[in-house]
């Protein structure tokens, strides 16, 4: 039943939009049941996924939860119709299972989306907030935000314990990590003003936090050290901080390093950034080196400065080595 059923999810990109393929048994789109939506035509929240031997779906957005058989039935009846004849040839038996069990799993997903529900969604702020102003300042476009007041006290509340102490609380912008199902594995959060910690990182289970999971790929994969200017830039990953490549290692979906293109920030003068090239470039990475008249630091910067971001992408591509061409580049690069 199982491969049957995988085969139609597979067919199910003309009856939705935003379909793709996040896995071996994972399939994103924007479910059908709740519009997924007007304001934000990009969102896929709709889910396909393989439980214990059978396919579920899943919508994150209006938490709707139904066997595939089911789902497809409402969606696409002549192709349910076909399906449930193949089955029956196939297994001599005539349908899937029709009662709309939910299994317990859904639940955990469920307490982990309504994270996201108890802060306030970035887009949907006025105009006028200062939230929203920076948001338009610094071009933010096609990404997941939420606002809260109150972020060390909210995080607390998912991972009891991880902030200890901070005196004052403060408001931040919180940009998801989601795994390619749609489920959130964490957090960061970013300062609305100058002082502190820039960027704050909350982690919620041991997946290794990369942020873009949830995009549809485009190869070749480019990572960034942040999701704002990895989110400008078609199929790129980011990480949180933290050392790339030892988390693309942990990473399920691990490819060889020469398939992935790392793009630092444009730190010339920074030992830490360039020991962190160099090292990447000895474990086989391709890295991107910057063109040396490149005054942005940023892809974000870039954006500011006017660039488009398909030229960005092209720029990375083009500048980018492997081995010991990469070493070399690097330590021409360097200030
Ligand atoms: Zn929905």
């Amino acid at each position: 039943m199982f491969w049957v059923e995988s085969r139609y999810a597979s067919q199910l990109g003309a009856h939705v939009r935003n379909f793709k393929r996040t896995g071996p048994n994972n399939w994103t789109f924007s479910c059908p049941i709740c519009g997924d939506s007007k304001k934000k035509p990009w969102k896929a929240r709709g889910n396909v996924f393989k439980l214990e031997q059978e396919l579920l779906f899943h919508c994150f957005r209006c938490g709707v939860s139904k066997r595939f058989g089911n789902f497809l039935k409402d969606l696409a009846p002549h192709l349910h119709q076909e399906m449930q004849l193949e089955l029956l040839a196939e297994e001599g038996r005539p349908t899937s299972r029709a009662d709309d069990y939910v299994p317990p799993v859904m639940k955990t997903y469920d307490q982990v989306f309504s994270v996201l529900d108890t802060i306030q969604d970035a887009w949907s702020l006025v105009d006028t907030h200062p939230v929203r102003q920076l948001m338009t300042r610094r071009k933010l476009q096609q990404i997941e935000l939420y606002y809260t007041e109150h972020f060390w006290a909210w995080v607390n509340t998912i991972v009891p314990g991880k902030y200890v102490g901070p005196e004052k609380d403060e408001a931040r912008l919180v940009i998801p990590f989601r795994l390619g199902s749609g489920q959130i594995i964490g957090v960061q959060g970013r300062a609305l003003n100058g002082s502190g910690m820039k960027y704050a990182t909350a982690a919620f289970t041991d997946e290794p936090m990369i942020w873009g999971q949830d995009r549809p790929a485009y190869q070749p994969t480019i990572v960034f050290e942040g999701p704002i200017d990895a989110s400008f830039i078609r199929g790129a990953l980011a990480t949180a901080g933290g050392d790339m490549t030892t988390l693309l290692e942990r990473w399920k979906w691990f490819m060889k390093p020469e398939e992935y293109i790392l793009a630092y920030d444009n730190e010339p003068r920074s030992d830490a950034t360039v020991k962190k090239m160099l090292k990447a470039a000895k474990k086989g990475y391709r890295i991107c080196v910057w063109p040396t008249a490149l005054k942005e630091k940023d892809v974000n910067d870039m954006i500011l400065a006017g660039n488009d971001p398909a030229d960005i992408r092209d720029m990375i591509i083009r500048n980018s080595y492997t081995g010991s061409a990469a070493e070399m580049q690097i330590t021409w690069w360097k200030k």
